[in-house]
């Protein structure tokens, strides 16, 4: 038999790092996934553990060296590993920078040194700030707090390597991702987290405004999908949206999940639609989402009890976790407008 194919997935012990994993298994790749379980968990990896495919390197991204053994083989890297959430990028600036940044150059020095077939940069749509929706590729770029400017530019760097070193590069700015195993501990994040520890709790949901904002909520495998179309691709130096095209309002969501709502003030700077045009990797790619949000929503309550270490956020705590959220974007602040 050949030899399988090496994949790398960094952040693969994460949240979409690890439906990458699974897929990339599914498809018969050799799986190195390398994260330092900071905000990923070795629990999203517990069902390959006697799986001799599947090997986990503990460190920090930015450990690793321009010819690293680990790279030595493999033909795809998915880069997913750095650090989300707006509050502590606003409060921690410089930390964003170096994990995501600096972090990104390490993947793509070892990447570049093990002559790697294809890296695929996991971006983000926050890139394209209070945007014209649907929001196409070349919408202009208009980064809001620094864990957005932190992602552009790493997405900026992987372009660099492709243009200047010819390292083979595509990436992928994901909209609004959901699905089991998001992420449960830390920072006041993204939303999906908060409601389901508040439903478990059976406390009401925190409705940011009146709940009519609409996000477009992307199911995880279906963005894994659209990242392993970027790996095996002939083409390079691409960036492709992935959002289902399909935006779901908040008030949506709670009806999907029953309980009762308790309204928080609107964030500022807050876009009152995020919507991906995704005509370019349909055609490029044949790409297409396959979880309808009623079905991932389904699938996600079917798994409620992995939010139940999750911190509970309430109005008040919420309040608290981002008053420096409000200082720096309102107007008037010191941030953007
Ligand atoms: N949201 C909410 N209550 C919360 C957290 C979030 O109503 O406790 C809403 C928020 O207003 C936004 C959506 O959920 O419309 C998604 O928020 P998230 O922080 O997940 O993502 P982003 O705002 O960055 O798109």
């Amino acid at each position: 038999m050949p030899a399988k194919p090496i994949a790398i997935v960094t952040g693969g012990a994460g949240f979409i790092g690890s439906h990458m994993t699974d897929l990339l298994v599914q498809r018969g790749y050799e799986v190195r996934v390398i994260d330092n379980l900071v905000g990923g968990r070795e629990a999203n990896l517990k069902h390959h553990a006697s799986n001799a495919d599947v090997t986990l390197d503990r460190r920090d991204i930015r450990a690793l060296v321009p010819d690293d053994t680990l790279f030595a083989g493999a033909s795809l890297v998915f880069h997913f590993a750095g650090i989300g959430d707006i509050v502590p990028s606003i409060e921690q600036p410089s930390e964003y920078m170096s994990a995501n940044v600096q972090g990104t150059v390490a993947v793509l020095e070892a990447a570049r040194h093990a002559g790697v077939r294809k890296l695929v940069y996991a971006a983000s749509s926050s890139c394209y700030g209070l945007a014209d929706t649907p929001t196409r590729e070349d919408h202009p770029i208009r980064p809001q707090y620094p864990y957005a400017l932190s992602k552009y530019q790493g997405e900026q760097a992987v372009f660099h390597w492709g243009q200047v070193y010819r390292l083979p590069v595509n990436s992928i700015r994901i909209f609004n991702a959901y699905g089991t195993r998001s992420r449960t501990s830390g920072a006041y994040g993204a939303v999906f987290g908060v409601f389901l520890r508040q439903k478990l709790a059976g406390k009401p949901f925190t409705v940011v405004g009146d709940g009519t904002q609409r996000r477009d909520f992307i199911y995880a495998t279906d963005v894994a999908s659209g990242f392993l179309a970027a790996g095996e691709t002939e083409k390079s130096g691409e960036v492709w949206n992935v959002g289902a095209g399909k935006p779901q309002s908040i008030n949506r969501l709670i009806e999907l999940l029953g309980g009762e709502k308790v309204h928080i003030p609107k964030r500022p700077g807050e876009p009152d639609v995020t919507f991906a045009d995704t005509t370019k990797i349909g055609r490029d790619l044949g790409w297409a989402p396959q979880v309808t949000f009623e079905e991932g929503v389904s699938r996600v309550v079917a798994e409620i009890d992995y939010w139940r270490e999750a911190p509970l956020w309430t109005p008040e705590t919420i309040a608290t976790a981002t008053e420096t959220w409000f200082k720096a974007l309102s107007p008037g602040g010191t941030g953007p407008r």
